[in-house]
């Protein structure tokens, strides 16, 4: 990964000083994936915090960072924040990612103003470069891998749980690692619950939804199938199911770049619509994936996000009856100069061949 080149788009986009407290953003800028690191990223140069427990790993990825003092502190590391803030006037601050007790410890040591500002690494993080599509991709093939092996999985496990664990095993075989949240796998009515928690029901032969992913150098995979697992499927089911799919189809088609976030929303909001299923879809269509589960830019109703090449974006519609069931259908799409590219190839037949 070129952490070199994100770090001087960073530093060239500065004005004053910012000081980067988010661990993840923290891993985007240097590939730091310690638990205890601070950055400060000024004008001219950055300066990277971290204490004893990973100075030797700071010292060597900052070898690879131009302009990047490393500074390693086994204890005080907020005095030694404050000193490598000096008088600064005005230092902005991560908002979304610093406690009120952090804040006001550090502006009690500066003479500065600190501001906080919200998204600016994140903003960077939009727009993957192709060490990043090429980890995202990995991550995708390692849950389609999981995918082909479901029927023979479904049979082997107990119970949601089970199937939940060979779906991460499965993954873990095709090159993926564990990411930080587990499969939901939602079996018969609990698939109407679009976050169902898994749990100890039996798989059984009928309805199935699986969602779930892994990681790959820490970028995430996030997808959903709904399949029936034996016999004929219910027919509300699968009028359900056609629906989700063509709203799928139909989100994905309009991932391109100019399109915003409430475009790919209301292509998939439209088809459900018009199946008078538009009630029974509970949550936004899609969301970044990178080195979160969920990331900018988000595809919702009012969403003025602007699509761009090289960013990732999901397409999830869903349609939940209570009683009945529910069915999601979602994928990873890569937004390209010409349009798009899916990631996740797996088939979204509700009942496979
Ligand atoms: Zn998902
Ligand atoms: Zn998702």
């Amino acid at each position: 990964m070129d952490h070199a080149s994100r770090l001087d788009r960073l530093i060239a986009a500065r004005e004053r000083p910012l000081l980067v407290s988010s661990l993840i953003n923290i891993r985007y800028l240097t590939g730091f994936t310690g638990t205890a690191a601070w950055l400060l990223v000024s004008p001219q140069r950055c300066l990277f915090v971290t204490d004893g427990r990973y100075g030797e790993l700071a010292t060597e990825l900052a070898a690879g960072l131009r302009g990047t003092d490393v500074e390693v502190f086994t204890t005080g590391m907020l005095d030694a924040l404050a000193g490598l803030i000096g008088d600064a006037p005005d230092v902005d601050v991560e908002a979304e990612h610093v406690t009120w007790a952090f804040l006001t410890s550090i502006q009690d040591k500066v003479p500065g103003t600190l501001h906080p500002s919200t998204g600016v690494v994140e903003r960077h993080r939009m727009v993957k470069d192709d060490d990043e599509v090429a980890a995202l991709t990995a991550a995708a093939t390692a849950g389609d891998a999981a995918f082909s092996a479901i029927a023979g999985l479904a049979a082997a496990a107990a119970s949601e749980n089970e199937l939940g664990e060979a779906l991460i095993a499965a993954m873990r075989n095709a090159g993926g690692e564990r990411a930080d949240w587990p499969p939901i796998v939602a079996t018969g009515p609990n698939a109407a619950r679009p976050h169902h928690q898994t749990g100890a029901r039996a798989i059984g032969n009928g309805l199935l939804l699986v969602d779930y992913g892994c990681t790959v150098d820490g970028y995430h995979s996030d997808m959903t199938r709904t399949v029936w697992l034996d016999g004929a499927p219910d027919t509300e089911l699968l009028r359900l199911h056609r629906a989700v799919a063509e709203s799928n189809q139909a989100g994905i088609a309009a991932v391109r770049p100019g399109a915003t976030g409430h475009d790919v929303d209301e292509a998939c909001r439209a088809v459900l619509r018009r199946y008078e299923l538009e009630e029974a879809f509970l949550h936004s269509t899609g969301h970044g994936v990178g080195l979160q589960i969920h990331e900018a830019p988000s595809a919702r109703r009012h969403s003025e996000d602007v699509l761009e090449p090289g960013q990732v974006i999901t397409v999830e519609p869903g349609a939940y009856l209570p009683g009945v069931g529910g069915v999601r259908i979602e994928d990873m799409v890569l937004v390209t100069d010409e349009g798009h590219r899916v990631l996740t190839e797996s088939p979204r037949d509700l009942v496979g061949a």
